[in-house]
């Protein structure tokens, strides 16, 4: 069968949740990846705590499935570390999770792979997509070709998909770079704790130190793209720098493994709105630049932009309607359920984290009055943590 529905360009997470949210539908849908799984993605591995409710939203199945699956690590506290090594320590309530990717998002392939109205494609890189009166002709290597009603471009930050709207893409100097690499036996990482080690040299970014289940780790740094272009900062010799040199860190990996190498990737953040859809197309998660300004978590909103890019697609076919002016509809869910949210970081991100001294009296402040703390917790720090619940699911 080469005549499809709809193709799901990328099977990481957006891709998936696209196809968990069409399953049973009836339609033919395809979901491409260039890889053959289970496959690498370079990340801090770091679940939100709602991928549990967003996979329920779609089938209460699929998050008891979620739930039993090994290999994940629950983390319930966030530690700030600020430039002058001032310590704040938030818990929530809800646990988040800090799983590898290539179980995760393997994870995720098996549950779509299941539905029969789902054909998958595995290690088939799309290289054109070309725009016919009846929806697209997806076009890999040699002689692989389908076509579809609709196209999901999942396909990432480096994919093709993106190239259909203009602007999704945003401006690639907004972005971040980061690298990250696997440790075994970093010492006094207090149980269940995301660290973030904000130091001077990396602000706005920080060094981060995620643990995974049986004493491994992913640790790494991240910074804006734009300065490290200006500085010329290799990421990886400062990765490196950090942990043999500096006085808090460098400790705690002597005895350390690094097991793989350290390896990096752009994060297209979600700095402002774009078109992120057009006639009988929409792009989620990376493709539509969604990662988080101030933490450079993405799974999050690449799973929710997925499944509410599916559940567009069933009303598209629905009120046969694949039109520009029904596909913007799109854009306005997203951008009303993560837009909101997404301003609070943005201001963090250029009011604070830029600027030393007012982050260091931030969590100065929260580290030593419990009233501020509170103050705080509520108005600021939560909406640093990684992990914290966004207004709406
Ligand atoms: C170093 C680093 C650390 C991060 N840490 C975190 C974290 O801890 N927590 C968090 O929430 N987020 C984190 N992120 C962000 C997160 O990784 C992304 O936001 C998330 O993976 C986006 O999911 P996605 O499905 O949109 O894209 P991806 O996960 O990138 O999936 C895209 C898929 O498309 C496929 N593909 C690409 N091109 C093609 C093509 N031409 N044809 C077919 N298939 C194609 C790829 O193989 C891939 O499987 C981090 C990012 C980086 C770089």
């Amino acid at each position: 069968m080469t005549d499809f529905d709809v193709v799901i360009c990328g099977a990481g997470p957006a891709g998936c949740t696209a196809a968990l949210a069409l399953g049973s539908s009836g339609l033919r849908i395809a979901l491409i990846d260039k890889e053959s799984f289970p496959r690498e993605k370079v990340c801090g591995d770091a679940l939100p705590a709602y991928v549990p409710k967003v996979l329920a939203t779609i089938d209460p199945s699929i998050e008891a499935a979620f739930k039993n699956l090994p290999g994940k690590n629950p983390v319930s506290l966030c530690r700030y570390i600020a430039p002058d090594r001032t310590a704040f320590d938030i818990s929530f309530g809800e646990k988040g999770l800090v799983c590898r990717r290539n179980v995760f998002d393997s994870f995720l392939l098996n549950l779509a792979s299941g539905f029969d109205n789902i054909t998958v494609f595995k290690g088939s890189p799309v290289k054109e997509i070309i725009r016919h009166d009846y929806g697209f002709e997806v076009a890999g290597a040699g002689s692989f070709r389908l076509t579809s009603k609709l196209l999901i471009g999942c396909d990432g930050s480096n994919g093709i998909s993106k190239k259909l709207s203009v602007t999704a893409a945003g401006d690639p100097s907004e972005g971040s770079v980061a690298v990250r690499a696997y440790f075994r036996g970093i010492k006094d990482n207090p149980q269940g704790t995301l660290e973030f080690h904000f130091l001077k040299e990396l602000l706005p970014g920080y060094f981060w130190i995620f643990p995974l289940p049986g004493n491994e780790f992913n640790a790494g740094i991240g910074m804006p793209s734009h300065l490290v272009i200006s500085r010329k900062i290799n990421l990886r010799d400062t990765m490196m720098k950090i942990i043999e040199t500096d006085r808090a860190i460098g400790p705690r990996f002597s005895g350390a493994t690094m097991t793989g190498n350290i390896r990096g990737a752009y994060l297209p953040l979600f700095t402002g709105k774009r078109k992120i859809s057009g006639e009988r197309f929409m792009l989620c998660g990376d493709a539509a630049s969604l990662v988080n300004p101030a933490t450079g978590a993405g799974i999050g909103q690449a799973m929710q932009s997925g499944r509410y890019a599916g559940w567009h697609a069933l009303e598209c076919f629905r009120r046969n309607d694949f039109s520009e002016r029904f596909m913007n509809m799109y854009d306005k869910t997203i951008y009303e359920k993560l837009w909101k949210e997404n301003k609070k970081y943005l201001f963090i991100l250029r009011h604070i984290l830029r600027h030393e001294k007012r982050l260091n009296l931030t969590l100065d402040m929260a580290a030593h009055s419990p009233a501020v703390s509170r103050f705080i917790s509520k108005i600021l720090i939560l909406s640093l943590a990684l992990i914290s619940l966004p207004a709406s699911i």
